[in-house]
């Protein structure tokens, strides 16, 4: 597990909520776990996990103290996204409940495909990577 310094918890920190403020969605509480990996696996940069009912989500470090700044900052403004997308998720995943198993793990996967590209696409507007300018 890696270790964290001061100064790298500092830059997390106030990216996310650099972030969080300027796409208005400061009412919602991000914990950073420093000590869990991503769910997602290998190469991921960061991952958000809202927790259901409430304006709070847990928030797990991959790669990303290996980013470029732009990198870094795309990646903060691209999981902050994700939580305006919340509530979407909470009412197709509520649809989801409705279909067959089969069905449900079908559309679950495109659904979280689209919006992962929506939220790629925001974000790349939003805080360009001076790779892809
Ligand atoms: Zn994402």
């Amino acid at each position: 597990m890696a270790e964290y310094s001061e100064e790298q918890r500092k830059q997390l920190q106030d990216l996310l909520g650099k972030w969080r403020s300027k796409l208005r969605l400061d009412q919602w509480i991000v914990r950073v776990q420093w000590d869990r990996l991503p769910d997602s696996g290998e190469g991921t940069v960061l991952e958000i996990q809202p927790v259901e009912g409430r304006q709070f989500a847990n928030l797990r470090v991959g790669t990303f103290f290996e980013q470029t700044q732009s990198q870094a900052e795309n990646a903060a403004c691209h999981e902050m996204f994700h939580l305006g997308f919340n509530q979407m998720d909470v009412v197709v995943e509520q649809m989801l409940e409705q279909l067959s198993p089969q069905m449900r793990e079908l559309l679950r996967t495109l659904y979280h495909e689209q919006v992962e590209r929506i939220v790629d696409w925001l974000a790349l507007i939003t805080a360009p990577m001076d790779e892809l300018r």
